[in-house]
């Protein structure tokens, strides 16, 4: 084990995770859905609302200047935490479906012609798949999938293969929500560059569990969830090159993105704020800047070493649960088990679990297109995190082992 890491240490610091339900101890497995939140984070939103709660970058007071340096120091950390190479070129967003939803209306539907094409793997979210279809409806393009194999990994070659020169942007998931499986980035983007095409990556997942640097990467745009990274619901960012915001024309119009306004036009703010159109999430985003100095403290490295071991035992556990089928088997994967027992639905695993204390989620994790690859309607996940334990991977295979006597 990781010696150095103790899991008890940082529960500790989660008020959420001394709950119970149903009488039972609460254990998390919900993670990709969304983190729980340490006190600092809440203390620092609860800490905006009771002292210095005002609107940012309009007012000369004391408590608008206090808000402004809040909320315009959660981007640098945002910036810092990415190395974005900018704060310019962070765009601060309600979350990844809305920073790809700005990528597909500002950049690619201006650019897309009847005959192009999007290129996306089987195990997109639909965050990085409805966006595009709505823009190549508009347009004419269509959107393709590059296919993965039965273990869930993306065929880089057949990737490779559909990056034509129809191909006008490339989306592909840093890290898969579903089946954990980490995606090779930089080698995808070194793979778009050659051919010019611009490559965003939906890091939602990645976040979390290992650190990210989109300067290394070599992407065009990143795009990230600040909820799943132990921060308020309702934040998150777009990376993107300097170049590409500068082009992009505003997706939303209104206050706080103009320089001038009159009827005869408007002159828009430079980037990032001539896409952040009206009052943003300030506490949300002051929460968030808690977060990432939170789990700076903690260490991206030392999560990502101990979530492998966690995940390495967890995935030993569950092979010894007879008749569940694991989902996703990826090399090089994050700390994402989905699973089936024969003969149970999914929703029941998932409802029955509850009744034993542990959350995890069911459905089809809105990757349809990955449900049909593998051919089932529905799984169970059970997400980790760095503040989960041994002992709650055994408590939850002794949860599942009842759940399979009562239903299989
Ligand atoms: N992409 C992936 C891979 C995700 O897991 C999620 C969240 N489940 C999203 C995109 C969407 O993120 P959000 O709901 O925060 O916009």
């Amino acid at each position: 084990m990781n010696a150095a890491f103790d899991p008890l240490r940082y529960r500790a610091d989660f008020p959420l995770l001394a709950r119970k339900v149903h009488g039972k101890p609460l254990i998390y497995f919900d993670n990709a859905n969304t983190a729980q939140k340490p006190q600092t984070v809440i203390d620092a939103v609860d800490g905006y609302y009771r002292d210095y709660a005002a609107n940012v970058a309009r007012a000369v007071h004391t408590l608008g200047e206090q808000a402004t340096a809040a909320y315009e120091g959660a981007r640098d950390k945002l910036a810092a935490f990415l190395n974005a190479g900018g704060r310019d070129q962070l765009v601060l967003t309600s979350g990844t479906t809305q920073a790809i939803n700005l990528v597909a209306y500002s950049y690619a539907l201006p650019r897309l012609q009847p005959g192009d094409e999007i290129l996306v793997t089987q195990m997109e979210h639909h965050a990085n798949i409805v966006p595009w279809q709505l823009v190549a409806a508009r347009t004419g393009a269509t959107v393709k999938a590059a296919p993965i194999d039965a273990d869930g990994v993306l065929l880089l070659d057949r990737f490779e293969a559909m990056l034509t020169p129809r191909v006008r942007l490339a989306g592909v998931a840093h890290v898969s929500n579903v089946i954990g499986t980490v995606n090779p980035v930089a080698e995808i983007a070194r793979l778009c560059r050659a051919r010019g095409i611009p490559l965003l990556v939906d890091g939602s997942q990645a976040c979390p569990h290992q650190r990210v640097d989109v300067q290394a990467i070599g992407c065009d745009f990143y795009a990230m969830t600040g909820h799943k990274l132990f921060g308020p619901t309702g934040t998150g960012a777009l990376w993107a090159r300097r170049e590409h915001l500068q082009a992009m024309p505003p997706f939303f119009g209104g206050g706080e993105m103009i320089r001038t306004v009159s009827f005869d036009g408007t002159v828009f703010a430079d980037p990032p704020h001539k896409f952040e159109a009206g009052t943003p999430n300030i506490a949300g985003f002051i929460g968030l800047g808690a977060a990432i100095d939170y789990v700076q403290r903690v260490g991206l490295e030392r999560i990502q070493a101990y979530e492998a071991e966690l995940l390495a035992y967890a995935t030993a556990a569950l092979q010894s649960v007879p008749g569940l089928r694991l989902f996703g088997r990826a090399p090089h994967k994050a700390a994402v088990l989905s699973f089936l027992i024969e003969g149970v639905h999914a929703h029941d695993v998932a409802t029955l679990l509850d009744h034993e204390g542990v959350a995890v989620r069911s459905g089809h994790h809105c990757a349809h297109p990955l449900m049909q690859f593998f051919g089932v309607p529905a799984t169970a996940r059970a997400s980790l995190s760095f503040y989960n334990t041994r002992e709650e991977v055994d408590a939850f295979v002794r949860a599942l082992d009842k759940v399979r006597r009562l239903l299989a």
